[in-house]
Formats: C-alpha cells, sequence, structure tokens
C-alpha cells in the first residue's frame, strides 16, 4: 500500500511539474503572427526614436559614422573593445586597397565582477593598464612615423549619446555593469584621464558602438552591409540610414547623404512580447528594472538565468529534484548560457551531458533520463523564444529601410554583420533565428544575407580611427 501510496504522490508531483513546463512553453510562444508585430512595433519605435530624442524607448543613438570604411584606410590603428566579460584591445596595420589588414595583434583581458560594480577611476585605469602594457611589449615594426601620436578606435559598448565621432555622454549601464558617477559623463574624457595616469601618450579618433564597429569591420569585407547585430551577453543592432530619415538630426547634413543609427533596440519593449513570471522576476531583482526588456529575453547574459527560474519553480513545487530544492539551484546567475547550450546540443541516448553539468553545476548528483529531457526541453524554450524574437528584430531593421523586399529590377543584395558569443557559439539559437528570419522574409529571403563578421567590432572601430584619423587633412586625403 506505501508502495502505491508513493507512486501516486510522485506521479502527481510530475504532473505538476509537467503543468509548469506547459504553461511556460505557452506563454513563450512566438507564432509567426506574433513576431510580425512585434517587428512592426519596433519598426513603430523607430519611427519615434528618430524624430526626438525624448523618452523613446529606442534611442536611435546618432553615431557621426557618415561614411563607412572603403578599404583606403591606411595605417597603425589601435582598438579597444570593451562591453561584455572581456575587453581587447588589438593594434591594425592597415595597408590600402590592394593590401587591406597587413598585421594585427590583439590580446584579450577578463573584466573582474567587482570592477563592474566598483568606481569609474578603478574600472578605466584597468583598461588603460592593459593597453599599456600592450604598447609597452611591441616589437620594431609598429613604429609611427616620427612625431605622431598613437590613435585610438574605442569601442564601448554601452548605450552612448555622442556629441562628435570621439565624445560622448553615457546613457545607462547594460549587462550587469553599474558604476556610480559616469552616467552623463563623458568616457572618452575618463578613459584619456586614466591613460594620462598610465603614462600612455594615445588619442580616441573614434568612439564607437561594438554594433557600428561591426557595421563598419563588417563593410570593409563587403560592400553590400547595410546593417550589423550583435548576440552576446547582451544584443543591438546599428544601421545605415539616411540622413533626410532622421528628424531629430540638426548638424550639417552628411555628405554621404548617410548616418550610421546605433538602435539600442535592447531597451525594446512591447505589449506583443511573450514575457512570464519570470521574466517580470529576473527584471525587477536586475541592476536596472524596466530597463533593457528585450535584450532580457534575448541576451546571453539572461538565457540561463530564466531556466534557472523555472527549475528552481518546479523544484519547490512539484519536487523536481527530489524531496528538497538543490541549494546550488538557489544562486542567481549560476547557469551560464554557455551551460545551457552544452545540454542543449547534447546528442547522446542518455543525455550525459545534462546529467554531468547538473551534477557539476547545480551538484545534483543524479538524475535520471525523463529528467534531463525536460531540463532539455526547457533550454529549448528560452532559446527558441529568443532566437525568434531576434529574427523579429532583424527584419524590422531591415523594414524600415525598405529591404525587406527585393528591389524590383535588380539583383540587391543587403547583408547583415552577425557578431556576439550567443550567435557564433550557440548553434541551435543561430540555426533557429535563420529559420525564423526566412519564415518572415519569404521568398525576399534569397537577397538577405547574414555573414559572420568575427570581431568586427574592433578591427572595425580601428578602420574608423584611421578615417577620422587626425593626420588625414596634411596626409593623404
Ligand atoms: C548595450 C549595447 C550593446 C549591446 C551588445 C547592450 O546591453 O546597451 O550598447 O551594443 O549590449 O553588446
Ligand atoms: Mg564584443
Amino acid at each position: 500500500a506505501l508502495v502505491v501510496q508513493h507512486r501516486m504522490r510522485s506521479s502527481r508531483r510530475w504532473a505538476k511539474a509537467m503543468e509548469i513546463v506547459r504553461e511556460f512553453e505557452e506563454k513563450c510562444a512566438t507564432p509567426v503572427g506574433k513576431l510580425r508585430q512585434v517587428a512592426d512595433a519596433m519598426v513603430g519605435e523607430m519611427h519615434a526614436g528618430l524624430a526626438s530624442d525624448g523618452e523613446n524607448k529606442l534611442k536611435m543613438l546618432i553615431s557621426y559614422v557618415e561614411n563607412l570604411p572603403t578599404g583606403d584606410e591606411t595605417g597603425l590603428f589601435y582598438a579597444l573593445d570593451l562591453g561584455g566579460t572581456n575587453f581587447r584591445v588589438l593594434r591594425v596595420q592597415l595597408g590600402g586597397k590592394d593590401k587591406q589588414i597587413v598585421g594585427q595583434e590583439f590580446a584579450e583581458v577578463s573584466i573582474p565582477r567587482e570592477l563592474m560594480v566598483g568606481t569609474a577611476d578603478a574600472l578605466f585605469d584597468y583598461i588603460a593598464s592593459a593597453l599599456a602594457k600592450f604598447v609597452a611589449s611591441e616589437g620594431p615594426d609598429s613604429q609611427l612615423p616620427p612625431g605622431r601620436q598613437r590613435e585610438l578606435g574605442f569601442t564601448f559598448s554601452f548605450p552612448v549619446m555622442q556629441t562628435s565621432i570621439a565624445s560622448g555622454t553615457l546613457v545607462r549601464w547594460t549587462k550587469g555593469f553599474s558604476i556610480d558617477g559616469v552616467v552623463n559623463q563623458d568616457v572618452v574624457v575618463e578613459l584619456s584621464k586614466a591613460m594620462k595616469r598610465q603614462g600612455l601618450e594615445m588619442r580616441v579618433s573614434a568612439l564607437v558602438n561594438d554594433t557600428v564597429g561591426t557595421l563598419a569591420g563588417g563593410r570593409y569585407d563587403d560592400k553590400d552591409v547595410v546593417a550589423a547585430v550583435i548576440l552576446g551577453t547582451g544584443t543591438n543592432a546599428a544601421y545605415v540610414e539616411r540622413a533626410e530619415a532622421i528628424p531629430k538630426w540638426h548638424g550639417p547634413p552628411p555628405r554621404s547623404g548617410e548616418m550610421v543609427i546605433n538602435t539600442e533596440w535592447g531597451n525594446f519593449h512591447s505589449s506583443h512580447l511573450p514575457l512570464t513570471e519570470y521574466d517580470a522576476a529576473l527584471d525587477a531583482e536586475s541592476l536596472n528594472p524596466g530597463e533593457q526588456i528585450f535584450e532580457k529575453i534575448i541576451g546571453g547574459m539572461y538565457l540561463g538565468e530564466i531556466v534557472r527560474k523555472v527549475l528552481y519553480r518546479m523544484a519547490e513545487e512539484a519536487d523536481f529534484f527530489g524531496n528538497t530544492v538543490p541549494p546550488k539551484l538557489k544562486q542567481p546567475f549560476i547557469l551560464r548560457t554557455s551551460i545551457l547550450s552544452a545540454m542543449h546540443h547534447d546528442t547522446s541516448p542518455d543525455l550525459r551531458v545534462v546529467g554531468a553539468k547538473l551534477s557539476e553545476v547545480l551538484e545534483i548528483p543524479h538524475t535520471s533520463l525523463k529528467v534531463r529531457k525536460v531540463v532539455v526541453e526547457l533550454c529549448n524554450i528560452v532559446a527558441t523564444r529568443g532566437a525568434r524574437l531576434s529574427a523579429a528584430g532583424i527584419y524590422g531593421v531591415l523594414k524600415n529601410i525598405g529591404r525587406d523586399t527585393p528591389k524590383y529590377g535588380e539583383n540587391r543584395r543587403s547583408v547583415v554583420a552577425m557578431d556576439g558569443g550567443l550567435y557564433e557559439h550557440y548553434t541551435e539559437f543561430s540555426k533557429c533565428m535563420d529559420n525564423s528570419l526566412k519564415e518572415l522574409l519569404g521568398e525576399s529571403s534569397e537577397s538577405v544575407e547574414l555573414v559572420h563578421a568575427n570581431d568586427g567590432s574592433g578591427v572595425g572601430a580601428a578602420l574608423l580611427a584611421a578615417s577620422h584619423s587626425q593626420y588625414l587633412e596634411s596626409d593623404h586625403f
């Protein structure tokens, strides 16, 4: 009798757990009609953001990049790429038309967590000292012509209200950064002061968002690149806009007739977004509640945390992992997206990888195949929602510039430069995004291509430093 009772209880628990999963799945659903609504709402917000700098969800920030790289850029330039969990310093030797990139070296440094929430000086000193070390270690082939200052493209992957190509103030921190006293300050001034403290003689010639850098790097390789999208720790898009379509731009009309816009789509929000109670909780507990809602359902920083929250509820309300809630499951952000990805891609019949991750990371030693399958299902639900919404965003950007349909009578290509860890390493995510974009574009999908611009943001920043160099007038232009 006891055995029967036990079985009944455990099947009731299982049913409860499955109910939680099904409900979550329903709330995350992204049928194509919903994706179209999201894309249309995004286009509406894009227009609002281009019209004025008011309280718009999409900031549509003006980058001051009016010309993208042509291939003619020459000389030695540096780049510093700060934004996610790592930052990189680069040195690029540009050889001009036929030679292109002649030499390139870089160093990557991880950012200690405490620096992300510490003081401005501590963060900028850390960066500047890594840059100084990089410069100190360079060889004789990195000599600049006498009397010439080193020039740097600074990729700063946060929303910045630019005041020129090489200056701008931070609008808000995102992605787990929260440092007092930097919002509304010029980040180039902060970096320059830190470089000075390090005794490093270097001038920032271009301040760019990572999406803008990726767009520049992408265009250097392929002249049909019209937009760039980052799917990494955070998410964002930049694209080339016609100057006439930017009512809020009151500066001199760009000679190219174009301006690169940093959409900051991570802050997109709409009643059409499929949000759940877990998303609401994640947002409320975050460093930036109410902000970056689109990013919080797409970005690599958050996907694992959403899955953790669902599993936690299943453990608590349905004893999914036994009678007690595994203590590790209570720890926010313990399920990093790389772990999610590893579990999601597990093709072994007994889901060995899933079992190993649950045991190593969450310290849940023994799990049945049945339980592991459910975990994979949760990964799939969360990744699918994020991937399909990213596709809707890309579709919205293309729609906004009339590139969601091929141009009549022309063989026009529209290329989107893609980068970010999620795009690069989470195959199920990028596959699903590709397919969803095709679904949205229909027949037009033949004229749209996504290309991986590997680490394009660093090289792109160096290219923009070159095309905005202080020495251009006196040189060959
Ligand atoms: C930032 C963007 C950035 C994106 C990708 C977001 O959190 O607001 O500026 O482009 O992450 O790195
Ligand atoms: Mg990056």
